[in-house]
């Protein structure tokens, strides 16, 4: 069954097209790469796909709901790693994932053990009472992650979780989408490095001035090279 679905999605700005015509099918319990260049259209799309930007033409579907329509079926679904990272920078975390949890309609009985749970999964406990501002960039983005995994979604969009980060830090976002994996989440990673998520991602889907120019193996991919 289908997770994640792009059906023709496009987004002009004027006359220029940041992305065209993309379409593709994520299925359940697959990890794939969203690999381009910057400004190849990767956030764009993947705004489309969570239902933060509306496409010029097009659809998506997150666990089967359209993103447009049933905007609140689709985000109950969905964990979504934002590029730019967490607002509300003078909120701690604790106050911020406490915060969004009650956005998103979680009663304080299930919130309470999800808020202990992302403070360990995602090592916060140092930072939990510290203004976001004030954070490294690797426990801004640890944050973000917190906040994408927090109602415990089936499906993740995630925008460069590795962006910015260095490698130890980028070990440990790979470490955490192999257990999201082998929890059997469905993920979307954009990166423009491929090799930092390459040995966690089933297929890879690559995107180029705006359009979808391969979709296979990332063995294939280094053989098309
Ligand atoms: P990526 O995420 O792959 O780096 P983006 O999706 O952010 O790429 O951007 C794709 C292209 O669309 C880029 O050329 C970018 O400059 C352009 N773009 C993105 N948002 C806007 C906007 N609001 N207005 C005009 N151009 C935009
Ligand atoms: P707003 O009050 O502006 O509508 P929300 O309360 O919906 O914002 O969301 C709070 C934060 O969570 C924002 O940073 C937003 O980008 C993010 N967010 C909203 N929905 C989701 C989702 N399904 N998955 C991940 N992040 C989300």
């Amino acid at each position: 069954r289908a997770m994640i679905e792009a059906k023709g999605l496009s987004k002009f700005y004027g006359p220029f097209a940041a992305v065209r015509d993309v379409s593709f099918s994520v299925p359940e319990g697959q990890v794939c790469a969203f690999l381009g260049p910057n400004g190849a259209g990767k956030s764009t799309t993947m705004r489309m796909l969570t239902g933060f930007l509306a496409p010029s033409a097009g659809a998506a579907t997150v666990g089967g709901h359209d993103v447009a329509e049933a905007r609140i079926d689709a985000a109950r679904t969905l964990g979504y790693l934002p590029e730019n990272g967490p607002l509300y920078q003078e909120m701690s975390p604790a106050a911020f994932l406490s915060y969004v949890g009650k956005a998103r309609g979680m009663a304080s009985d299930r919130l309470k053990p999800r808020l202990e749970a992302m403070k360990e999964a995602c090592s916060l406990a140092p930072v939990w009472g510290k203004p976001i501002a004030k954070l490294s960039r690797g426990y801004r983005q640890r944050v973000g992650m917190a906040q994408a995994l927090l109602h415990d979604p089936s499906v993740l969009i995630l925008d460069e979780p590795t962006g910015g980060l260095d490698p130890n830090q980028v070990a440990g976002v790979r470490e955490l989408i192999g257990r999201l994996r082998d929890e059997g989440k469905t993920l979307l990673i954009s990166t423009h490095i491929l090799r930092e998520v390459r040995a966690v991602c089933d297929r890879v889907l690559l995107i180029s001035a705006g359009r979808l120019v391969f979709d296979g193996s990332a063995d294939d991919l280094a053989g098309s090279e």
